[in-house]
């Protein structure tokens, strides 16, 4: 199958929503639903921003591998349903944007997914853009560069390192793995 599955990480305040965003419209790639239990937010819809389920269906889904890959944040289960991503699959290039531990578990039980960093210019370009949004106290700031450095430091197994200076040009970066990963590709 020629169709790829790639899934973009990278800290937050990175840009990559905005990256994936432009891709999914210019280039007709379809982006990935996750499933959780959480309940929707107001405006979020089913079927659009998530799949939004049970504990005891997703449960139920875990225990027939139902997930490429899935977590617990804040007691609700998020996860990347595998029936989902497997049916675009054989249309389209499908787009997951996921942390780096969705992304290296989706890896495991999907070796053919390409991994996606999205990187800032230099760490001090990220800390400067996440003070500068200017709506969070110092305490969120430095966990949030704390898990920057996390993400980053796992730039190393990640198939290609984007970096993120002008967002078109990040974008155009992509689409040239696209293309290079396509022609080498003849499973
Ligand atoms: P929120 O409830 O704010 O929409 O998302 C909470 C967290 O869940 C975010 O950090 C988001 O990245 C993460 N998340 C959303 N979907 C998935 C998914 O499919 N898999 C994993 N592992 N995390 C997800």
């Amino acid at each position: 199958m020629k169709n790829l599955l790639l899934i973009v990480s990278g800290p937050s305040g990175v840009g990559k929503g905005t990256v994936v965003k432009k891709l999914v419209e210019k280039d007709g790639i379809e982006l990935s639903i996750s499933c959780t239990t959480r309940a929707p937010r107001k405006g979020e819809v089913d079927g659009k921003h998530y799949f939004f389920i049970t504990k005891e269906k997703f449960e139920s889904m875990i225990e027939n591998n139902g997930f490429l890959e899935y977590d617990n944040h804040f007691d609700n289960y998020y996860g990347t349903p595998r029936e989902f991503v497997e049916e675009k699959l054989k249309t389209a290039d499908v787009i997951l944007e996921i942390d780096v531990e969705g992304g290296l578990q989706v890896k495991k039980s999907y070796p053919q997914a390409i991994l996606i960093m999205v990187a800032p210019p230099s760490r001090d370009e990220l800390l400067k853009r996440l003070r500068g949004r200017g709506t969070e106290s110092e305490d969120k700031i430095l966990s949030r560069v704390k898990r920057m450095d996390y993400e980053l430091s796992k730039e190393a197994v990640y198939d290609y390192v984007v970096i993120n200076d002008v967002i078109d040009k990040c974008v155009e970066r992509i689409e040239e793995i696209i293309v290079k990963e396509k022609e080498t590709r003849h499973d």
